[in-house]
């Protein structure tokens, strides 16, 4: 793999590989911009079968974290961190505490978090090291569990894609089908059934199904069925890639709204809910409220901020709606587009060139 030339196709500022004897770390770490400010991005450990898939994972990776901060208005940048190894295995205290140092050695530039394969007490791990870490379990300003906060932040997303969608937010009587309720998806439905929606839930757990019926009286579906379920919205909080061929032509929604992560199988699946005069709320966007509760945790945490920003994905997605309009392009191009352009603006508007000083984080 030509690394510069896989660089410079999508813009990458910086990539860092890492690697430290005594502990056996091999990591790489990935700064795609940071016009807005510090790149965060949680650090990822994986057993990956080659080191070129590492790369172009943290590369996809860092470059998403990018577009979502941006488009959720946080003065950050993008970036992430693999490390190559089993997490179960290879992870002990000298390798996290390698790994925190290398973050320690980018001054700020990079600000790492928990993700697949690293857990709260990891952070702890790394926090020894540097100064540059989120998501710790510090009783004093820690953010804590994300997943709440992605849950409100989706259900304002469906909120808002409500209002564009039948001209008020007001989702009593809507029909949700929920797909996957897991930790965002269970918080979900309690937001929605709060709201006087009515639930269709489907999970492989039957124990979540039996409680989200109990407890919300929602219906449960089948989980090979959910897609064929008669709602207004259809929320995916399991996985993603389940937006494609086989699933789009059996919708029978008026939106699609949900947590999971890249959830068009490719970029014109989208193209394809569009034909089908659907709207898609964009993942990326409709998903920000966890790393938009970290971003306050650098502030200084406070719970009611942290909620009153995720409220503003309903406002931020009015917006992209707005720009899918005007310019006649689909909702996943508008996300693109509202991100692309506040970066932009801000690059010109500050003269910002790479390696530029980046504000002192406020560490509290
Ligand atoms: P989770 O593991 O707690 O929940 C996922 C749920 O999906 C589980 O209950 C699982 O049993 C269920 N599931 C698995 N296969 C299924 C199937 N075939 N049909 C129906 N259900 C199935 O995960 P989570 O933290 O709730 O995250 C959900 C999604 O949202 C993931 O895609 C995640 O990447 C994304 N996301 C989560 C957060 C967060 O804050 N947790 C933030 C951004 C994005």
């Amino acid at each position: 793999m030509d690394i510069f030339e896989a660089m410079a196709g999508a813009d990458y500022e910086q990539v860092v590989f890492c690697r430290d004897e005594a502990s056996g770390l091999k990591a790489i770490i990935a700064i795609h911009d940071t016009t807005l400010g510090p790149a965060l991005g949680g650090c990822r450990m994986w057993n990956y079968p080659s080191e070129e898939e590492a790369l172009v994972d943290v590369l996809r990776l860092a470059k998403g974290m990018t577009y979502k901060s941006a488009a959720a208005g946080l003065n950050l940048g993008g970036g992430k961190a693999v490390i190559i190894g089993d997490p179960a295995s290879d992870k002990s205290e000298a390798l996290l505490r390698a790994f925190g140092r290398f973050v320690q050695g980018l001054n700020g530039r990079y600000i790492t978090a928990e993700d697949v394969g690293t857990t709260v007490a990891d952070m702890d791990t790394i926090q020894m090291e540097t100064d540059f870490v989120a998501g710790t379990s510090s009783e004093h300003g820690s953010s804590g569990d994300p997943s709440p906060y992605t849950a409100l932040g989706v259900f304002h997303g469906i909120r808002a894609a409500a209002q564009e969608r039948f001209g008020s937010p007001d989702l009593s009587g809507r029909t949700v089908a929920v797909q996957g309720i897991g930790s965002v998806g269970y918080a979900l439905c309690g937001l929605l059934h709060e709201a006087g929606a009515k639930l269709i839930v489907s999970d492989i757990r039957d124990d979540a199904l039996m409680r989200a019926h109990e407890q919300f009286g929602a219906s449960v579906a089948a989980s090979s069925a959910v897609y064929d379920a008669d709602c207004d919205v259809f929320a995916p909080c399991a996985f993603g890639a389940i937006l494609n061929d086989e699933t789009i032509p059996r919708l029978r929604c008026a939106v699609v709204a949900g947590s999971a992560n890249n959830q068009l199988k490719e970029p014109r699946h989208g193209d394809m809910l569009e034909s089908r005069g659907i709207l898609y709320a964009p993942d990326y966007v409709v998903n920000a409220g966890g790393v938009i509760n970290i971003s306050v945790e650098l502030e200084g945490y406070s719970a009611a901020r942290a909620r009153h920003k995720v409220e503003q994905i309903y406002p931020i997605l009015l917006r992209l709606f707005g720009i899918a309009r005007k310019e006649n392009i689909p909702t996943y191009a508008a996300a693109d587009r509202l991100a692309e352009q506040r970066i932009s603006a801000i690059r010109r508007s500050t003269g910002f060139y790479v390696g530029s000083e980046r504000r002192p984080r406020n560490k509290s």
